[in-house]
């Protein structure tokens, strides 16, 4: 879930800190995501655990570098299993989110770490912290599908 660009001037200040995510204007869930395109790489599903392994493989339409959606609004449309993190389904994802994912910091009830844009004021704090995956992944047409479990990164995100 990577809108670009992401409007985080119009937002309550720390509204993250008072308001719960359910009851968050779009623009203030929308300005949640960090932009870490981590939950845009492919991820490959144990049939017998339900353990879902994230590779380094990026979805087609993520931008490698900038961890950008290459079309945000048409993104279901176009990548049948893109994942639309809303309120609603929050919940039924949270579990495989990346750690460091911000709905599923403040689900968890963590805070934002100090690196998040909303904080730094700067996209780049994301990519300077290590987060992202920027520049490090294959995109997904470069990948034979036989090879998927060669990507796999170990551990969770
Ligand atoms: S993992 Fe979370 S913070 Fe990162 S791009 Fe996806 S929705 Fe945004
Ligand atoms: S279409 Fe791909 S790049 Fe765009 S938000 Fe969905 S998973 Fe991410």
């Amino acid at each position: 879930m990577t809108t670009d660009p992401i409007d985080r001037q119009n937002v309550r200040p720390r509204f993250w800190e008072t308001y719960r995510l359910e009851d968050l204007p779009r623009n203030e869930w929308e300005a949640l995501c960090d932009g870490c395109g981590k939950c845009c790489l492919l991820k490959l599903e144990d049939e017998d655990t339900g353990q879902v392994a994230y590779t380094s493989i990026s979805c087609r339409l993520l931008d490698p570098d900038t961890c950008r959606c290459g079309n945000y609004a048409l993104r279901k449309q176009l990548v049948a299993g893109c994942v639309i993190v809303t309120p609603e389904t929050l919940e039924t994802i949270v579990d495989w989110m990346p750690r460091s994912c911000a709905y599923r910091l403040l689900a968890e009830g963590e805070t934002l770490p100090d690196w998040h844009p909303l904080i730094s004021g700067t996209t780049d704090s994301v990519h300077k912290a290590g987060v992202s995956f920027a520049g490090t992944m294959t995109p997904e047409y470069e990948v034979e599908e036989d090879d998927l479990e060669d990507y796999i990164v170990e551990g969770m995100l």
